[in-house]
């Protein structure tokens, strides 16, 4: 199989692959689309041998749930049992866009959707085409990452098309993602608000919606948690991966960049590939020194590109300029250190 490859950047364009799209999601079958924060591998959520493609597709792990993509509602409400207050004042503020709510599990779920688990993660994305396609099918779509299972997340049709292009029959092009990272996960089945995944809605934009006072700090996910909290997959320690070793560093200047890297067991005669915002090596001896925005939105947006083209043009490390400590960029530092952990 060869995935057919659409573009959607005209209204009889868009229409189209909106047929062509459901017409596959409702036989069953997977397809690939744009969402604002990373191309999803879309199935019927509520058919469980659809959602099994999904896994199949991917390789993924049959432990790790996938989120349940909506757009009303009343479809909510079809795969939740419950609609906690914290619920109710998070997708006020942030729905749709790229928040997904860890909830109770609703009886129409599959057990294939949750891992088994008696809760449900549900999103209702910004993206018009995947707005229009779960309303045109009339049922929830469950969407993970449309790539091989631990690896480096899909930003564009390309990305998707080099890693599941001969495994899926369609893959929609909706040009780059707005967002660039995954979403935000967060979990309301608790007393306490409980971020499972950070991404680029920060602690601080969820605290401001929701009333509370604060997220405790045990209450965000970090791998190796002592409190055993390991109810969401993306917490795993290594998860979206590109093939080259990466690094995270700081530097003032160049040379000391150099004995960091020596540190680091890194010849200088390897394919080095440098992300900076900040202290932009000039020298010409690394193989690539690419300058990344100072501003988290857009540097989120160009991550996994950059991450992408290091890994195509034979990159052996990647070495990214260590991010501030402020909480707009906590998502983004999250992506990058997972990326940095081998097995
Ligand atoms: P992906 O779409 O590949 O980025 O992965 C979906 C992510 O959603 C998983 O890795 C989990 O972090 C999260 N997730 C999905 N379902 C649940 C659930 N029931 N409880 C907690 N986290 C979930
Ligand atoms: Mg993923």
């Amino acid at each position: 199989m060869s995935a057919r490859i659409v573009c959607i950047h005209t209204p009889v364009l868009f229409d189209a692959a909106v047929q062509e799209a459901v017409d596959h999601l409702r036989r069953g079958e997977v397809v690939a689309v744009p969402t604002e924060t990373v191309y999803g591998l879309a199935a019927n959520a509520l058919d469980p041998r659809a959602v099994a493609r999904i896994f199949e597709v991917k390789g993924r792990p049959a432990h790790n749930p996938v989120i349940v993509h909506v757009a009303s509602q009343a479809m909510v409400l079809e795969c939740a049992a419950e609609w906690p207050p914290l619920a109710e004042s998070l997708a006020r503020a942030f729905w749709p866009g790229p928040l997904t709510l860890v909830l109770p599990r609703g009886p129409s779920v599959p057990d294939i959707v949750t891992a088994g688990g008696n809760t449900v993660a549900i999103r209702w994305p910004q993206h018009p085409f995947m707005q229009a396609i779960i309303r045109r099918c009339g049922f929830p779509l469950a969407a993970p990452s449309a790539n091989l299972s631990n690896r480096l997340s899909p930003t564009t049709a390309q990305h998707v098309a080099r890693q599941l292009g001969d495994r899926i029959p369609l893959i929609v092009d909706g040009g780059d993602c707005n967002v660039g990272i995954e979403s935000t996960v967060v979990d309301v089945t608790g007393r306490v608000l409980c971020v499972l995944r950070p991404g680029m809605i920060s602690g601080v934009a969820l605290v401001a919606a929701s009333g509370i006072d604060s997220i405790p700090a045990e209450s965000v996910g970090a791998p190796g948690d002592s409190s055993g909290l390991n109810r969401s997959p993306g917490m795993l320690a290594k998860h979206y991966s590109p093939k080259a070793r990466l690094l995270i560093l700081s530097w003032s200047d160049e040379t000391e960049l150099e004995q960091q890297l020596l540190k680091h067991g890194v010849r200088l005669d390897h394919n080095i590939q440098i992300l900076a915002h900040n202290h932009i090596p000039m020298s010409g001896r690394f193989a690539h020194v690419n300058v990344i925005p100072h501003d988290a939105e857009a540097f989120a947006r160009g991550l996994y590109g950059e991450l992408h083209r290091c890994d195509d043009t034979g990159a052996e490390w990647i070495v990214v300029e260590a991010l501030p400590n402020t909480p707009e960029w906590h998502g983004i530092s999250d992506r990058l250190r997972r990326a940095a952990v081998r097995e």
